[in-house]
């Protein structure tokens, strides 16, 4: 066990409604990647804290307060969540600029809106129907029931903790589950922060919400093989996406996956031009390029690429870099030291693939603005569409720029990766605008704008980008199973061995 050094902020996790060490004792450190210093210290949960929590949410979904609780009980539960986020947002942000080092603009911007996540699922908690079937069988009702599938793991990446919990927990509950939460291992503070500030606050029963704190290798694979999980809902890189839904398969656990993306942003040569650039710039730099939706793929007509890219360079080059916590900062630090080094490993594979740097193209220290972990806003031109750097997802400042002829070119390309997440269209032409959403295969489509989300739209991806949708109507689906129920109404059961033309399994 670590000496716990006296300017570290020690955290505890929350099991069973109580604030606890993992078993082992162990901690590890959490660093702030504007100073590249350690802040806080994280207690590292193995087996044994992940399955004390999934007993206890186990227990806390069969029995207790919790499942006795009326649909319109748990919508108001939501509902005072969400006051609470609005209480403390503010402090909320702060932890989270603090731990992943985005900026202070986005992230309170985030907790600004997150509450309407908890609203939104609040009201749809007591509008959960099954519905009354009508079958071609005399003599029987039937009807079908929507039930919480249970205890449920809920995985989340470092880019935006508590709005990536949000689109789980909230439908979740709604729905009746009860949930064991694992961050990552580089931003568990502002989780561990929202579970006494608004969940341990609101009231929600002991064994509801549990958090265990780790490292993937153990304590997120100890959470998705756990048997008193029934579904799990990950957000991260697609390669783990892909080890966890095959451990989760052993056991026919349910799986939703969001998964990464190398997003087309799609410039046609009648869009408005300015307005374009500023989609382009936010769609890659917005949060330091670590987005899953970032338009990391800059497609755009050949007719204006040359006027295109010096007005986009012109604009970018402008980006103010700094400290996080400040409002006038522009673009932050990366967020881990293994992601910062991974951004700079994909700089010298383009270069060296023949990619023209144009902007950029190494770190940014201080004398830049910049510090500990920073990469100059980075653009590529001359970049083909079979590179690395266009097929491979970056998570980091860096836009590849992509010559298209006509539509039917850019379509061929924004198709040719293996993710399908998002995709940005720039176009004047109410055609442009209609065909291209229907032509390109990714779960998000925004034409003349970049990044827009919303509680109330379906969100997931297509191809390696993911299963399932999250937020919306249907991002409830994932939470629940469908059970069907037979009545009979025949005066009579009758003989099995008489009955000759009944139907039966
Ligand atoms: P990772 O896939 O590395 O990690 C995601 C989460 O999974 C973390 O909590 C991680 O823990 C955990 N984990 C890692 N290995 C395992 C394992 N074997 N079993 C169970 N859990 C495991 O992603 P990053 O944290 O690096 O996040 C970046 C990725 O997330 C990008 O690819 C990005 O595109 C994607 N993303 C997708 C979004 C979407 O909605 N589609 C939204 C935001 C991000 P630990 O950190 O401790 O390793």
């Amino acid at each position: 066990m670590q000496d716990v050094p006296t300017k570290l902020k020690k955290y505890q996790v929350y099991i069973d409604g109580k604030w606890c060490d993992a078993a082992s004792g162990k901690t590890f450190e959490t660093i702030d990647p504007y100073t590249g210093e350690p802040w806080a210290l994280i207690p590292e949960c193995d087996a044994v804290d992940v399955d004390r929590a999934c007993e206890a949410a186990s227990r806390a979904f069969e029995s207790g307060p919790w499942p006795r609780m009326t649909q319109t009980e748990r919508g108001r539960l939501l509902r005072k969540i969400a006051g609470l986020i609005e209480k403390h947002g503010e402090y909320l942000a702060q932890i989270e600029v603090k731990d992943n080092g985005k900026l202070i603009s986005e992230m309170a911007a985030q907790l600004k809106y997150l509450p309407e996540w908890y609203y939104y699922y609040g009201g749809l908690a007591d509008k959960i129907t099954g519905m009354v079937v009508p079958v071609d069988k005399p003599d029987h009702f039937t009807y079908t029931l929507r039930e919480p599938v249970g205890v449920c793991a809920l995985i989340i990446p470092w880019n935006s903790p508590l709005l990536l919990v949000g689109f789980k927990l909230a439908p979740a509950l709604a729905a009746g589950c009860t949930v064991v939460i694992k961050p990552s291992e580089y931003t568990s503070a502002s989780l561990l922060e929202f579970m006494k500030l608004v969940i341990e606050e609101a009231g929600v029963p002991p064994g509801v919400v549990n958090v265990v704190t780790g490292f993937g290798a153990t304590t997120g694979e100890a959470l998705v093989t756990h048997p008193k999980v029934a579904k799990v809902a990950f957000t991260g890189g697609s390669a783990t996406g892909s080890r966890v839904a095959s451990l989760a398969s052993a056991s026919f656990k349910k799986v939703s996956l969001e998964l990464g993306g190398k997003s087309p942003n799609i410039v046609f040569d009648d869009c408005i031009i300015d307005e374009a650039v500023n989609g382009a710039i936010s769609g890659i730099f917005a949060a330091t390029g670590q987005t899953c939706v970032a338009g990391s793929r800059l497609l755009v007509q050949e007719s204006i690429h040359d006027e295109f890219v010096e007005r986009l360079v012109s604009v970018a080059k402008t980006a103010k870099l700094g400290n996080p916590m400040s409002y006038e900062t522009q673009v932050g630090p990366v967020t881990t030291p293994p992601q910062y080094q991974k951004v700079l490993n994909y700089i010298e594979i383009a270069k060296n693939e023949g990619a023209k740097c144009v902007l950029g193209g190494g770190p940014a220290g201080p004398e830049m603005g910049g510090g500990k972990y920073f990469v100059q806003p980075t653009i590529f031109t001359d970049v083909d569409n079979k590179m690395r750097i266009a097929q491979e997802e970056v998570f980091g400042p860096v836009l590849s720029v992509i010559k298209f002829k006509d539509e039917e070119d850019a379509i061929r390309i924004a198709n040719d990766v293996i993710y399908g997440l998002a995709a940005g269209v720039w176009t004047q032409s109410v055609k442009r605008a209609t065909i291209m959403p229907r032509r390109i295969r990714a779960g998000t489509i925004w034409v003349n704008t970049y990044r827009a989300m919303s509680f109330t739209m379906p969100f997931g991806g297509f191809k390696s980008s993911g299963v399932g949708r999250e937020n919306g109507i249907t991002g409830i689906d994932e939470y629940l199973e469908t059970k069907s129920v037979w009545i009979s109404t025949a005066p009579n059961t009758g003989n099995p061995f008489v009955m000759k033309t009944a139907v039966q399994s």
